[in-house]
């Protein structure tokens, strides 16, 4: 059946700026690849997408930020974005809407004065930049390890995995149950939460390299299941390499430092930008 065409399709929002995305499409499972390749329009909130981001559970709920980031963008398989895009994005939805002025607070770690920093965004979505086309670290045992950034999803786990462990945390401390119980309990959360933790981390590893011996040809190895059982039994410091790398490679793409002049002793030092919507949205009415 045929719908009746809207006339007032002509008068909705249109764009506000167009911005390029740090993955320019790599590292994305995303079907249509050519949504985030190209230059991408970013739309205002609406004041359906203000009231879905005045929610306190917003932060927490995934859900949310992906129906806001659907309906400025246009994307749809929002979780399937790297992580690195989606801070982008949301700098950017916050420019569209709030204008170019970021209001945050840093401490100065001279005198410990808190300064009220007004950032400007137009020149932090200027100097975006386009990851490369791979990212690999080499470990100890020879091992080539190849990582992507993480997903909005991965992100999003693991987010909501510090905050319930830092939740049952305080319920435990609260609790009226013997020490005993409470450790248990600790110990079982801990576990989840470190068995989470290796299953995001592998989630990010694409491919490992075993290189050629005397005998043996060089192997790559791309099985999933192979990659997880592997990544439970390798050593801390092993791990930790992977770890730092990615950390690394999440931070890519924006500048997130700004230099801050200390009002009171005129120290100058780098405060750290949070890519989070609630410093993004929360003052911008
Ligand atoms: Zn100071």
């Amino acid at each position: 059946m045929a719908k009746t065409a809207n006339p007032l399709k002509g008068y909705l929002r249109s764009p506000k700026l167009y911005i390029t995305l740090p993955s320019g499409g790599k590292f994305s499972n995303i079907q249509s690849i050519s949504d985030i390749s190209a230059e991408l329009p970013i739309c205002a909130l609406t004041s359906m997408d203000e009231t879905i981001l005045r929610n306190p559970d917003a932060l927490l709920n995934g859900e949310s930020l992906v129906k806001v980031i659907q309906s400025c963008t246009g994307i749809k398989d929002v979780y399937e974005l790297t992580s690195n895009d989606v801070d982008v994005i949301l700098l950017a939805i916050r420019y569209a809407t709030y204008g170019n002025d970021l209001g945050i607070v840093a401490a100065c770690p001279e005198c410990s004065n808190v300064n009220d920093v007004t950032v400007n965004i137009e020149p932090i979505l200027e100097t975006v930049n386009e990851l490369e086309d791979s990212y690999d670290v080499t470990l100890e045992s020879g091992l080539q390890c190849f990582i992507k950034p993480y997903t909005f999803r991965d992100s999003q786990r693991a987010a909501l995995a510090a905050f319930r462990e830092t939740s049952e945390l305080n319920n435990l401390i609260n609790d009226n149950a013997d020490d005993l119980a409470k450790l248990a309990t600790f110990n079982k959360s801990f576990i989840a939460m470190a068995e989470l933790n290796i299953e995001i981390l592998s989630s990010a590893v694409i491919k490992v390299i075993i290189p050629a011996t005397d005998e043996d040809e060089e192997q790559e190895v791309k099985n999933h299941k192979h990659i997880l059982e592997w990544i439970k039994g390798i050593n801390k410091s092993e791990a930790d390499m992977i770890i730092n790398e990615l950390n690394t490679i999440n931070d890519l793409g924006v500048t997130r430092e700004t230099t801050v002049t200390c009002e009171k002793c005129a120290h100058e030092y780098e405060t750290r930008l949070e890519f989070n919507p609630s410093t993004f949205f929360e003052t911008g009415s």
